[in-house]
């Protein structure tokens, strides 16, 4: 071995050890923590990051990056060590560009804004939250500034979420979903009554959620020895190592909710889980992306959670569970309800069809507000007609509307397109796996998930971040980003359910 690689490896394995106590006590603070430690919380997480950074940004990293490439590249391209200089590398060159003192105003800036946020979301008044907006969008357009000029600015955001995707083709992909999802919404709309979901509000007593939740995640590959399941605010999927794989969720009395943010977050847990052990300490032990980490979680809850055969079998354990709520409602019905589709205001509450028009929404948005054309005391009303336009939601105020989002409080502008690219990677995969696993629908129906988790690993999950999401996405589809997939499923399973 290279003594520049080894070297190089110890310095980042160390930064990943920092990156996973952090991870750690991110966790804690959403899931454990008394609300009066956050003021040390924060020093301490703002301390980690900054030593992260820095170890990270040290030039003699770049140097050994240099020194080790030679010796990696000719253990060829889908090594170990070649891909780990690769992906660091670009990594290294992203950070180093942008100089510390922007880094720090623009987490100065999110820190001040996100109080703000909340408060202006609970007022519904957006001229309290504006001007913390025009500053973060201005900081965002002097990160930009850091880089090389690309097609479009918005391209440098979007590489922050989704390596080496261009805006154009999200647009490309976006536009073309938008076309065909406007109109089947609108059918499924003047259809509404033929989904009965009344059933799905009620008295859902908590401990017999966490039974039905409990089998099924088992059921999924959950084991105790490396996962665990915590209650928090606003439900996420954590790790601190392959082992070590924190789910959280929140038990509503009166919902079924949980059940499926709770499948959602296992598909983000097992991608997590299921990465090559060799890259246990390396940046290479992460998702490609957070579109391909959304495809997982949305396959899960979606492609998995809300399919027909999945709940022939599980429906007699839920029904048992809530018998008095669901007396009179057997599989077909439920199945139906949790499928239903229905425009609504709020985009964390929205239905697997109507979500991706919450999404292309906000990507529009984004890049004016990037490109300076829509300026910041615009965009309440230019939300508004594009919920008109989209949806047919009238939006009755600017909580609702929006202020709704936490992301651009933070700075995370380029974000969003992450969810619904998940959503189309998902049904992506989906055609690739129902060809080679022709009875996967018949092993969910068991309650078998054995080979569909298998199938992914190999083909998936145990590459971690080593291949670019548009090279990943070839070798496991065998084709580029294509809305097609998601459009038809969505228009077969809404087409059957509402009878268009
Ligand atoms: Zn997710």
């Amino acid at each position: 071995m290279s003594q520049a690689y080894e070297e190089l490896t110890t310095r980042l394995g160390e930064i990943v050890d920092l990156g996973q106590a952090a991870a750690v006590l991110h966790w804690d603070h959403r899931t454990m923590m008394p609300r009066n430690g956050a003021g040390a919380r924060a020093n301490q997480l703002g301390s980690l990051s900054k030593i992260i950074h820095t170890k990270f940004a040290d030039p003699e990293l770049g140097k050994l990056l240099d020194e080790a490439a030679p010796w990696a590249e000719d253990q060829g391209y889908d090594s170990l060590e070649a891909s780990l200089v690769r992906v660091v590398r670009r990594d290294y060159d992203k950070l180093v560009r942008v100089p510390p003192e922007l880094s720090a105003e623009l987490a100065r800036t999110a820190a001040i804004a996100e109080p703000v946020w909340e408060e202006a979301r609970k007022a519904s008044d957006w001229a309290m939250f504006q001007p913390h907006l025009e500053k973060l969008i201005d900081l965002r357009r002097q990160y930009v500034d850091c880089f090389d000029p690309a097609d479009e600015d918005y391209d440098h955001l979007l590489d922050n979420y989704e390596p080496g995707m261009k805006t154009a083709e999200v647009r490309t992909v976006f536009d073309e979903l938008k076309a065909g999802l406007v109109p089947l919404i609108a059918d499924v709309v003047e259809r509404a009554e033929a989904v009965d979901a009344s059933f799905l509000e009620g008295d859902f007593p908590i401990d017999a959620q966490k039974r039905v939740e409990g089998k099924i995640l088992a059921d999924f590959g959950f084991t105790n020895d490396s996962w665990r399941l915590d209650e928090t605010v606003h439900p996420f999927a954590s790790r601190s190592g392959m082992d070590d794989i924190r789910l959280t969720t929140k038990h509503l009395p009166d919902s079924l909710s949980s059940i499926f943010s709770s499948m959602h977050e296992f598909g983000h847990g097992i991608y997590e889980h299921g990465g090559d052990r060799a890259f246990e300490r390396t940046p290479l032990a992460r998702g490609a992306s957070l579109g391909f980490h959304e495809s997982q979680s949305r396959m899960w809850e979606n492609l998995v959670g809300r399919s027909r055969p999945f709940w022939q079998h599980y429906y007699p354990l839920i029904q048992e569970a809530f018998s008095s709520q669901l007396n009179g409602v057997d599989a077909e019905g439920f199945y139906r309800a949790v499928n239903r589709v229905r425009p609504s205001l709020i985009r964390i509450e929205a239905d697997e069809a109507t979500y991706n028009l919450h999404i292309i929404l906000r990507f529009e948005l984004e890049q004016e507000m990037i490109t300076g054309r829509l300026a910041a005391a615009d965009i309440p009303e230019a939300w508004d007609a594009k919920m008109m336009e989209y949806l047919g939601v009238d939006v009755p105020d600017v909580a609702d509307g929006a202020l709704q989002d936490a992301h651009w409080s933070g700075g995370s502008i380029g974000y969003f397109s992450t969810y619904a690219l998940g959503n189309v990677v998902s049904a992506q995969l989906w055609q690739r796996i129902s060809k080679e696993i022709p009875d996967v629908y018949e092993q969910i129906g068991r309650g078998e998930f054995t080979q569909l988790r298998e199938w992914l690993r190999e083909h998936l999950h145990q590459h971690g971040r080593k291949y670019m999401p548009k090279e990943l996405m070839e070798r496991v589809t065998g084709s580029k980003l294509d809305p097609k997939p998601l459009l038809a499923y969505l228009r077969g399973k809404l087409g059957e359910i509402y009878g268009l």
